[in-house]
């Protein structure tokens, strides 16, 4: 069974991603403008985003990541009240990952968090391409690109499959009574004048 050791830059919080395979998850690279806004809100746009403006994020179910140490350091913001639970460690701005609400069977586990620059490729297989390419910094040529129609698929299926399963729970990230671990901070990037 693969484990990926998680950490944040400064080593604060830790966990793992435990999974049957590396194969389950859905490892992507995500160029919406949201994920975007969220390495700059974190001061991390250099370490996050690469040269298009892509977030290199894998998709596991969330009960699979178990947080060890640190995790009152989690904190959490939403760049809408509608939007994803986007959560990081405070102690460094290192951003962790992406999720919906309680009941929402994954987490985006982003590259920051995981500790295997090395072995990435080797742990969870290369990506499957580049989404939302129409938010990307600079053209991303069409051999990166994902084909929308089968990574859609893949993600929808795997997500439905996770949610029958209830691989949403435990969670570290929400409490049993469905409260999120700690109060989102809700960013309104629309703000006027900005
Ligand atoms: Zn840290
Ligand atoms: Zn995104």
């Amino acid at each position: 069974m693969p484990e990926i050791d998680l950490k944040c830059a400064c080593g604060t919080v830790k966990g793992k991603a435990t999974a049957e395979s590396a194969k389950m998850g859905t490892r992507i690279t995500c160029c919406c403008d949201d994920c975007q806004a969220f390495a700059q809100f974190l001061g991390q746009e250099d370490s996050v985003l690469d040269q298009y403006g892509g977030t290199d994020i894998f998709q596991i179910p969330v009960s699979y990541l178990t947080i060890s140490e640190g995790k009152s350091e989690i904190a959490c913001i939403k760049l809408s009240s509608k939007g994803m639970y986007r959560w990081y460690a405070k102690c460094c701005n290192t951003p962790i990952g992406n999720t919906f609400g309680v009941g929402g069977p994954f987490i985006g586990v982003i590259h920051s968090f995981m500790d295997n620059t090395q072995t990435r490729d080797a742990d969870l297989g290369k990506s499957r391409g580049y989404v939302l390419t129409k938010y990307a910094k600079t053209p991303v040529p069409e051999n990166l690109k994902a084909s929308s129609l089968s990574i859609n698929f893949r993600m929808v299926t795997k997500i439905l499959s996770w949610k029958l399963k209830g691989l949403n729970k435990p969670s570290e990230l929400f409490n049993n009574d469905g409260q999120p671990i700690c109060e989102p901070h809700i960013l309104d990037k629309k703000v006027q004048g900005s």
